[in-house]
């Protein structure tokens, strides 16, 4: 299994192995048939039989009028093309549509399909976003050979916006350190995380963020992987630390509860297919 581990995880370019060849903006479409990620909102339409899966053969008749259509490469030789309906459109029986979130915790397609649905929606995330200039209001154009605009008025040029962020587990002799966010299923917890701020490295947000969410300080901090998340577009870097001080203040801003959890009794906590999930599974659970 190639190393870190976790450039196996879904989402990662990696799970595309050499079936999928990305394509950019100016590539021309060969045409015919191919396979279609259709959004509506954030929510993707699959075709649900036995098992679900993503649209193939030619373009599906009830997605002829769509808002938006783009190339975004070829799998085993078949171009794969996003198509964004309008909100309101409807889509027939015979289908499920759910938010690519819903689709990966439910486990309703494979690491290949689901990290070809993850690129379409960070692509389509950013088309969305980009079509004026964020600096003078005009349109952008495309700058061929990339995913990047230039805008019409003033040429500034803009180019995709990935997130990154860190998530830490925290060990102190047989406990994790363990949150807990008001919105998670219940009786969920999962490790430290947040969002790179200005002028901070990796290893700064993560004792940052540990510290912030729960008054504890770390040390000993080891890079263990990362993993691409299309929610809308962050790449999560995660790390182990050992606890350096500190009594646990929880972040009442941000979370419901934070603690430690012996590492043989850890309480239900999100999928091994999500970085967060497979450290604990792999750093902290005592089997
Ligand atoms: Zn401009």
């Amino acid at each position: 299994m190639p190393y870190p581990e976790t450039i196996n995880l879904p989402f990662n370019a990696h799970a595309l192995g050499e079936d999928f060849v990305p394509a950019r903006q100016g590539d021309e479409d060969p045409g015919g048939p191919g396979i279609w990620l259709v959004f509506r909102g954030d929510a993707l339409a699959l075709e649900s039989g036995e098992n679900a899966s993503l649209a193939g053969g030619e373009q599906p008749a009830w997605a002829g009028e769509c808002r938006r259509r783009l190339l975004i490469g070829t799998w085993q030789g078949k171009p794969v093309r996003v198509l964004e309906l309008d909100t309101d459109a409807e889509i027939p029986p015979g289908h499920l549509v759910e938010p690519l979130l819903a689709l990966f915790f439910h486990q309703r397609l494979s690491d290949g399909f689901l990290s070809l649905a993850g690129r379409a929606q960070q692509i389509l995330a950013w088309e969305r976003r980009s079509a004026v200039c964020s600096r003078c209001g005009c349109g952008n154009g495309a700058i061929p050979g990339t995913w990047g605009k230039r805008c019409t008025g003033c040429g500034a040029e803009h180019f995709p916006h990935i997130h990154p962020c860190t998530l830490v587990l925290v060990t102190r002799g047989d406990e994790v350190l363990l949150i807990r966010k008001p919105e998670w299923p219940p009786g969920y917890y999962s490790i430290p995380s947040g969002f790179c701020d200005f002028g901070e490295s990796l290893e700064e947000c993560a004792a940052r963020e540990v510290e912030e969410e729960t008054g504890v300080r770390i040390r000993n901090l080891r890079y263990v992987g990362s993993q691409s998340w299309p929610f809308p577009a962050q790449l999560m870097t995660g790390f182990t630390a050992d606890y350096g001080g500190g009594d646990i203040v929880v972040d009442r801003g941000e979370l419901e509860d934070a603690a430690w959890f012996r590492r043989d009794r850890l309480p239900p906590t999100f999928s091994s297919a999500s970085i967060a999930g497979w450290m604990l599974e792999t750093f902290g659970r005592v089997r």
